[in-house]
């Protein structure tokens, strides 16, 4: 079935620079709601850092952002904190991100949801996608699964004419030191 223009989307977003090409590319034909949920950014100092860039796009588009809770992350990810980016680690996080976006969704009465975490070459976008599906269908909301690794030099020029602060690691303590972004 065709998706009808302008369906509810909740997009989850890891971060300003990111969001800002993907809030470019889709809002001439999405109606979005971003969602900022990402307890994998530690420490704590960081992750405010990137909320408060985050918040800075705000008034271009409708967001919610969740509880910083990095508790449970830990717990559900710290039997492979010796795990390289791009291991068993990263697919349980965006399992735990995904999951809680899938709810978030069904919660909220969006139909479908997705994620800008595919911008970053340093993502491996089966792995996003295998999260994806396995939340939507727990909860029984679609998920889409946008491929925007093409945004990746946008978000860049974006981010310079924006004056967004870019992260020099994907987000957790386990991979601060030999994951740049
Ligand atoms: S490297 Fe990034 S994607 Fe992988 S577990 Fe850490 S925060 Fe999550």
């Amino acid at each position: 079935m065709k998706r009808p223009r302008n369906t509810k989307l909740l997009l989850h977003a890891c971060c300003a620079p990111c969001a800002s090409a993907v809030l470019e590319k889709l809002s001439p034909r999405h109606n979005l709601t971003f969602l900022y949920f990402n307890p994998n950014i530690q420490p704590a100092a960081e992750y405010q850092k990137r909320l408060a860039e985050f918040s800075k796009l705000k008034t271009k588009f409708k967001f919610v952002a969740a509880k910083y809770e990095p508790a449970g992350w830990l717990a559900f990810t710290q039997d492979l904190s010796a795990e390289p980016e791009g291991g068993a680690r990263c697919q349980q996080c965006f399992n735990y991100r995904l999951d809680y976006a899938a709810r978030t969704a069904a919660e909220l009465d969006f139909p479908e949801f997705g994620t800008t975490l595919s911008i970053s070459p340093h993502k491996n976008l089966e792995q996003v996608n295998t999260a994806g599906r396995a939340a939507a269908q727990k909860y029984a909301v679609k998920f889409i699964e946008f491929d925007f690794s093409s945004l990746f030099r946008r978000s860049i020029e974006l981010s310079k004419k924006l004056g967004l602060y870019r992260q020099k690691y994907c987000g957790c303590l386990f991979a601060r030191d030999v994951c740049p972004n």
